[in-house]
């Protein structure tokens, strides 16, 4: 079966200015080489600390990036070739929530507004029955259809999030990025929203990719992840087997630094040592060896290869390299 979403070597280079009067132009290369797929009805994470390109690979999806090279598949088809007409289509299809959803509601217009300007334009109601699909939509998100004549304003942080998630849903997409969307919440209400989407997920067939700097919080929602860490995935596997047995050293501090999401205790996130560098000027060799306990000479000259590992993971890793791996001597028999 085809994959819904097939990412292939994505790379997306910003240009900036910098030094005096912003005499130099320098280049940011926030998306390297980056390659995923999603399957119908699954969910895929994208995690890593902030500035490690995982927005603007779940912008990119939606072209609201234009990516400097590599693919993007719909179902198959490159979105870089689609036409004005057929990206609006696609934008109905592939929606996208973020981590405020504040932000993205006009404080002065209502929510039944909010949520019946976009279906009307892509068509997926009509004006006749566009109010009862809005109370659908926001029925489905566990709010009352009275929440409709309300403003943003007048809701908590969670419900404006179900807001948000019901403002996209409207639009019966099959494929949702949601770039961190729990993440401006506590954690008690983390866990409802969490559920929420689950719950949506399993009753539409719906494919996420879920964007979050806590590994713990992707744990509890996807089955498959990609580790980015300063514009490159550098790992990339089921799960339960990233987190149980991770190959990365920087995933492993990762893993360290994301408790299990627990409703009942407020958990603080434990920081990773030393701060990631910028994006603008990245360490030699390996991006991560300032900072890896595992550090060995070649990885401050060398980018590692990606490796695949079988059992669908691979990794980018000097420790995992194909030299390191020493044939074991053939056992003596008899
Ligand atoms: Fe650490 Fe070297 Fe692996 Fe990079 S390549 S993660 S520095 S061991
Ligand atoms: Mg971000």
């Amino acid at each position: 079966m085809m994959p819904l979403l097939q990412v292939k070597g994505l790379s997306k280079t910003f240009y900036v200015r910098q030094g005096f009067m912003g005499s130099q132009k320098a280049e940011l290369h926030a998306l390297r080489d980056v390659s995923f797929e999603v399957t119908e009805g699954e969910s895929f994470g994208i995690v890593g600390e902030s500035g490690c390109g995982k927005s603007t690979a779940g912008r990119a999806i939606l072209r609201l990036v234009e990516p400097s090279a590599g693919e993007v598949r719909y179902q198959g088809e490159d979105i870089a070739k689609a036409d004005r007409r057929r990206l609006r289509e696609l934008r109905r299809e592939i929606q996208i929530v973020f981590q405020d959803p504040y932000a993205s509601l006009n404080p002065r217009i209502t929510i039944g507004r909010a949520l019946a300007e976009p279906m009307l334009l892509h068509g997926v109601a009509t004006r006749a029955d566009v109010k009862e699909k809005v109370a659908q939509a926001l029925m489905e998100v566990g709010l009352p259809a009275q929440a409709m004549q309300k403003y943003p304003h007048e809701f908590s942080g969670g419900q404006r999030q179900r807001i948000g998630i019901a403002r996209a849903l409207a639009l019966a997409p099959r494929l949702i990025v949601a770039d961190e969307p729990v993440s401006a919440l506590d954690v008690s209400i983390q866990a409802q929203v969490l559920l929420l989407m689950e719950d949506l997920q399993r009753r539409r067939g719906l494919s996420f990719v879920f964007i979050s700097h806590d590994l713990g919080v992707v744990r509890h929602f996807c089955r498959r992840v990609a580790v980015m860490y300063l514009g490159r995935v550098v790992e990339q596997g089921p799960v339960d087997a990233l987190f149980d047995e991770p190959l990365h050293p920087y995933t492993k501090a990762l893993r360290q630094a994301s408790p299990v999401p627990d409703p009942k205790t407020k958990i603080t996130v434990a920081k990773i040592e030393g701060d990631v560098a910028s994006a603008l000027s990245p360490p030699s060799g390996c991006h991560f060896h300032p900072r890896c306990p595992q550090a060995m000479p070649e990885c401050r000259t060398r980018y590692p290869e990606w490796r695949d590992m079988g059992g669908g993971r691979g990794v980018a890793c000097h420790l995992h390299s194909v030299e390191k791996i020493v044939p074991r001597k053939a056992e003596h028999v008899g």
